[in-house]
């Protein structure tokens, strides 16, 4: 390759193989140059490096296997496929093609010898492998990466481009670089990154601790800090309305609640109202457990803005998390007389244009939606305060957008954001540079804790049997189902599947479905029948993790637990003990379990706490099994984990200040590692 660009500006076409359709596909993943795609790093590797004996092999596992041929043929059953029955002396297992061709077919001769990686899992006959890959010579040999892909651009063809593009790793500008650290130069670590050598400590690439990795992460932190810390100083050095508070609302509110805030929602409410007296914009993170009751707070925060005059925004990921918010905010201020607009991504036509010309014109003193609220053609009249929820689903460039809009004068609003994500303060006042960091760690009384038991999938007739039961009680319960490669299609399908089935085993019970599949409208019918109580079960993907809120659910089923992370199961589980009925949560899962999936299922019924279980989470991390992906990252980082690396962080804070002298090599950086939102946002 000739050295003509450096690779930062190298178009990604300049690589052999890489035509239009290629550089389309890529250009998803975010990748349209050849720098982009040194960045482009490994989710997770596979461990392909030890031969199993197929007398070994369990359910589950993902395994390398060498064997011969004993018997190939195809069979004829509901869809034609190709089997090889292969052994090794050890034991037999049965090879599995669905697609194949006459050249797969020549090869499975009784006799030949053959290597294959791939998923043993439980066939008509015993153990099988469906789809096997061949193994070439070689590989194997060190761990293979397997890297964020896209329709149409396969792990293989992603491992030959990164190796045409790795030498150019060479030329890459590197502003940390010979500064004395003991982590190895940038090229090195993402040669090792993307190609790790036979002899690289496996166990090490596999829990991210290997220098490389942390090479990579170093600098990924560095470039999040500068950046963090250009909003702060922007933030500072900007005006914003002060919002002197009057009790007027806040304390009618106070007097309509059937409850006392908890302790920790005072301290946390007066950070807040104090806050927003100041005339300079309020950047506080509140961070609280699932169920510690964030929702209040942010509502006493919007009215001290309404008080004083201004609009609020309050803004969620999702249509069902916004709905949530929608039905609070009504229930709590209009009857103070405030109204309340709703927009959401779905609302066109006449609703939508009511809405917003009710927030444009400022009769609505409040605007609950989703990223609707900041779309084109949405005016607020005099928008003081922003409120987010759950802000790690949002980019900062997001929140960004959204300041844009209010203010009036060159002056921008406050902005509370609200996090479920339990991060230690010290992690958190790190990974949020640009906020303050409030933290309600306590729970309102009255809960009892959810009781959680761990059963394996034999005795699901009895699990089903239960939920017939509770629902007969008048509980509602909820069945999550999860997969491993989350993909929305897999997924919803195996909830169809799973809601047909126990619609039959239960007929008397109303069955709700939700997954990522539906129309949003279709979604939010389904979970306003669910809250409304009109059906007993709701069978859901995991999009019911985050925030909502229906206390009269007291029961919840997870299937396959073992597939999620400590940090999932726990929002998940957040969605049951927020009455006061006694609930409790089934892990159904599917053994044999592997050690570390069942010292994770233990934490899960011995803890309900949420820095505990992060605590656990960060210690059994990085087993190199396949856990959600979501789970790894707070506030989106790609090579970095705020708990894994925090020792890091003293040397990240050094370097960000240094580097914040130099603006060439500072840009160099947020470049390469910040979204192009958040780039601008500071200037
Ligand atoms: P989260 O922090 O997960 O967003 P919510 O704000 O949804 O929690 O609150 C969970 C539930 O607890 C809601 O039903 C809410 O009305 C209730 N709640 C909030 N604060 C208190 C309190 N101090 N005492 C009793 N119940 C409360
Ligand atoms: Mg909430």
């Amino acid at each position: 390759m000739a050295a003509s660009a450096p690779p930062e500006r190298r178009p990604i076409t300049d690589l052999h193989g890489v035509g239009p359709r290629q550089a389309e596909r890529l250009g998803r993943l975010g990748v349209t140059t050849v720098a982009d795609l040194l960045f482009h790093l490994p989710l997770r590797y596979q461990d392909r490096t030890r031969v199993l004996p197929l007398g070994s092999l369990r359910p589950g596992d993902e395994a390398v296997i060498e064997a011969e041929v004993v018997q190939a043929g195809t069979h004829d059953g509901r869809r034609r496929s190709l089997l090889a029955r292969v052994a090794d002396g050890t034991g037999w297992l049965t090879l599995r093609w669905f697609y194949f061709g006459p050249g797969l077919q020549r090869s499975l001769v009784p006799g030949a010898r053959g290597r294959w990686f791939g998923e043993v899992r439980t066939g008509p006959t015993g153990l099988e492998m469906v789809h096997p890959e061949a193994m070439k010579e070689g590989e194997g040999d060190a761990l293979t990466p397997i890297y964020p892909a896209t329709e149409g651009l396969t792990q293989p063809a992603l491992r030959t481009l990164m190796e045409r593009a790795l030498p150019a790793a060479a030329e890459l500008a590197d502003p940390l670089a010979g500064e004395g650290d003991d982590l190895p130069e940038l090229a090195t670590a993402l040669q090792t990154i993307h190609r790790p050598p036979p002899e690289a400590d496996t166990e090490a690439l596999l829990e991210g601790t290997h220098p490389a990795r942390r090479r990579l992460a170093f600098e990924e932190l560095v470039a999040r800090q500068i950046g963090l810390r250009r909003l702060r100083a922007a933030a500072g050095a900007h005006a914003a309305p002060p919002l002197a508070p009057t009790g007027r609302l806040t304390n009618a509110l106070l007097a309509s609640l059937p409850f006392n805030l908890t302790a920790a929602q005072e301290r946390v409410a007066a950070e807040i109202r104090a806050d927003l007296g100041e005339a300079h914009p309020m950047q506080r993170l509140v961070q609280g457990d699932v169920g510690s009751g964030k929702t209040v707070v942010a509502a006493l925060a919007a009215l001290q803005a309404v008080e004083a005059g201004w609009q609020v925004a309050v803004m969620a990921p999702t249509e069902i998390l916004a709905e949530q918010h929608r039905a609070s905010f009504q229930a709590w201020c209009e009857p103070l007389g405030l109204e309340v607009a709703w927009l959401s991504g779905r609302d066109r036509g006449d609703s939508r244009r009511a809405a917003a010309e009710a927030v444009a014109s400022g009769r609505a003193a409040i605007a609950v939606g989703t990223h609707a609220l900041f779309q084109e053609g949405m005016a607020f009249h005099d928008l003081g305060l922003v409120i987010i929820d759950e802000q790690h689903r949002f980019g900062v460039h997001q929140r960004l957008a959204l300041r844009e809009k209010g203010g009036g004068e060159g002056r921008w609003p406050h902005q509370l954001i609200m996090t479920a994500t339990p991060i230690p303060r010290t992690l958190a006042q790190s990974a949020y540079a640009d906020l303050d960091v409030s933290v309600i760690d306590e729970r309102p009384p009255g809960r009892t804790p959810v009781e959680t038991v761990a059963v394996p999938d034999s005795r699901r007739p009895e699990v089903v049997e239960r939920v017939g039961r509770a629902c007969a009680e008048g509980r509602q319960a909820y069945w999550v189902c999860t997969l491993i490669e989350e993909s929305e299609a897999s997924a919803a399908q195996a909830a169809e599947q799973t809601a047909a089935e126990l619609g039959e085993a239960l007929p008397t019970l109303h069955v709700g479905l939700v997954h990522g599949r539906l129309r949003p409208e279709e979604k939010e019918a389904v979970m306003a029948a669910f809250k409304a109580g009109e059906l007993d079960l709701l069978v859901a993907t995991t999009v019911i993790e985050v925030g909502v809120d229906v206390p009269n659910a007291s029961l919840m089923i997870i299937e396959n637990p073992e597939r999620l992370g400590l940090a999932q199961l726990h929002q998940l589980r957040g969605r049951v003990g927020r009455g006061s009925a006694k609930s409790s949560c089934v892990l159904l899962y599917h053994g044999p379990l592997s050690e570390n999936a069942g010292q994770r299922l233990a934490v899960m019924r011995e803890s309900d706490d949420g820095f505990t279980i992060a605590r656990h989470d960060l210690a059994l991390r990085g087993s190199g099994e396949v856990l959600g992906t979501r789970q790894t990252g707070v506030a989106g980082l790609r090579a970095a984990d705020l708990q894994r690396d925090a020792d890091l962080l003293p040397a990240v804070q050094q370097r960000a200040d240094a580097l914040l002298e130099r603006p060439e090599a500072a840009e160099v950086l947020e470049r390469r590692w910040l979204p192009e939102g958040e780039r601008y946002a500071a200037v």
